[in-house]
């Protein structure tokens, strides 16, 4: 049995067909890279995935459960969580606290939250600044809180959208390593990237969505050599 199963997800948001009839597994320890033009429906997925949209049509399934329509509390509680695209953390509290609040009530609560929250501060290279406060952390920094914040969740899938969105090549470089060794602790990993050569490095797999719907699905070097992908992101 697969751990993620989307079977004929559609989405649309009045006229909008955000998501047409989608449907994919993605395997226990696997990597999963998700690419597609500006608009495409990543994102939408995402939130169709982890309960922020309800699907017009079709189902999820999580580890053999029918998670269609849960709450994102219930979702997050079950094991699934995603990085928000845009992070803002909590500025009043320190980067340990901000860890340990968001796997609190993200609504996991793991056992041992604070020490979880230390390790995976130190996982992600922030725990020496671990009692400041997170205003002064860069970019690429508050990516990797928002990525420490997840994994205090003991999550069983984490999906990143966009993680090394807005990033310099060093930044974006020591994200991909990041995720590179969440990989290697077994989790499984799906996520959605612009930055193209980023996630073909990391991903086994990857998918291809246009316009809602998947054009191609297959390995980094099937996808680079794909026509149609070719075709989608020149044609925009
Ligand atoms: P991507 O992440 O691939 O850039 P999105 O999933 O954000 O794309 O958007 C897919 C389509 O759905 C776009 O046309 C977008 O305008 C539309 N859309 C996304 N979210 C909403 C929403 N909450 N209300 C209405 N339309 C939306
Ligand atoms: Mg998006």
């Amino acid at each position: 049995m697969s751990l993620l199963n989307c079977n004929g997800v559609t989405k649309r948001f009045g006229g909008v067909v955000a998501l047409d009839d989608v449907s994919f597994e993605v395997e226990r320890g696997e990597t999963v890279g998700l690419i597609g033009p500006n608009g495409a429906g990543k994102s939408t997925l995402f939130k169709v995935i982890t309960g922020s949209h309800a699907p017009t049509e079709g189902s999820v399934h999580y580890d053999g459960t029918d998670i269609t329509g849960w709450s994102p509390h219930d979702i997050c509680h079950e094991g699934l969580v995603k990085t928000h695209q845009i992070v803002r953390p909590f500025e009043n509290l320190s980067i340990h606290q901000n860890v340990e609040v968001g796997a609190e009530f993200g609504g996991r609560r793991p056992e041992n939250v604070e020490e979880r929250a230390y390790e995976a501060l130190e996982f992600v290279g922030l725990d020496e600044r671990a009692h400041e406060t997170p205003t002064e952390l860069s970019v690429g920094a508050l990516k990797r809180l928002e990525i420490a914040r997840v994994l205090a969740t003991d999550p069983g899938i984490l999906l990143f959208d966009e993680v090394a969105g807005g990033l310099d090549p060093e930044e974006t470089e020591e994200i991909v390593s990041l995720i590179g060794d969440i990989k290697d602790r077994g989790k499984t990993v799906f996520l959605i990237d612009h930055v193209m050569r980023a996630l073909m490095n990391v991903s086994e797999r990857v998918f291809v969505l246009n316009n809602g719907e998947f054009i191609a699905k297959g390995t980094p070097a099937e996808i680079q050599n794909d026509e149609q992908v070719i075709e989608a992101y020149l044609g925009t």
